[in-house]
């Protein structure tokens, strides 16, 4: 099998973080790659868990030398994927799973043509804005900005291969887990195809032949 880069995006209260938790603790076939970014740890975020925590200049050094397969600005910070990260999950021989946003989603989709690009949305506006406001931790300017932020995000949505509505976790996560089920059996994604189909019809003929030649 050939690892997957899956991308999985969503705005802001779509709920892909806990998707993305749910499909990581229940596969043994997908690993996360953790990114790096230039914003502060908040609570309970673990240095090379959650992310690689950098200071700005770090993050610029990394960039000039070509460590990041993609970087973008969110929220006045930088993400970025680095390089090192993906191959070190599919060299595991797992499918690695990038949780980033649009621009960096783009940028993966340029790099690997073959990309599995997923986009969550929530089942409708009255819910994501309902769960941007019970988060409670914001303030009122900052949950504006999401909402405004989830306005240009939600317009990229169709550029990915899959939209997930995440009306409720238990639905959401087995849809994702049947894309990730079904993705590898597409015939484009089949480097062996050719020789096994000829392997089948070879093994065919061959019966053919002695069958006929018994008769
Ligand atoms: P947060 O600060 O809430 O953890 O993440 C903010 C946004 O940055 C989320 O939409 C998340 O998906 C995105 N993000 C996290 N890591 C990366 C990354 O490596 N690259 C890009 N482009 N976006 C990222």
């Amino acid at each position: 099998m050939t690892p997957l880069v899956v991308v999985i995006s969503s705005p802001s209260g779509g709920g892909k973080s806990s998707i993305t938790r749910r499909v990581l603790s229940e596969r043994a076939d997908v690993g996360y790659s953790v990114s790096a970014t230039t914003r502060p740890a908040r609570p309970g975020e673990r240095e090379g868990e959650a992310y690689y925590f950098l200071l700005p200049v770090e993050f610029e050094r990394r960039v000039a030398n070509g460590d990041f397969l993609e970087h973008a600005a969110y929220n006045g910070h930088r993400y970025g994927t680095l390089a090192s990260e993906v191959r070190r999950v599919t060299q595991g021989g797992k499918h690695v799973l990038l949780d980033i946003e649009i621009e960096g989603a783009r940028q993966v989709r340029q790099r690997f043509p073959d990309a599995l690009l997923v986009f969550v949305v929530p089942p409708s506006g009255t819910v994501l804005v309902e769960r941007l406001r019970v988060r409670g931790t914001e303030s009122a300017q900052v949950i504006a900005g999401r909402m405004e932020r989830a306005l240009t995000e939600l317009a990229a949505a169709l550029e990915y291969d899959y939209i997930v509505v995440n009306d409720d976790l238990e639905g959401a996560v087995r849809v994702v887990n049947a894309i990730l089920d079904a993705e590898p059996h597409r015939t484009s994604r089949q480097r062996d195809a050719a020789f096994l189909l000829d392997r089948i019809r070879n093994e065919i003929a061959a019966e053919l032949t002695r069958s006929t030649d018994i008769n």
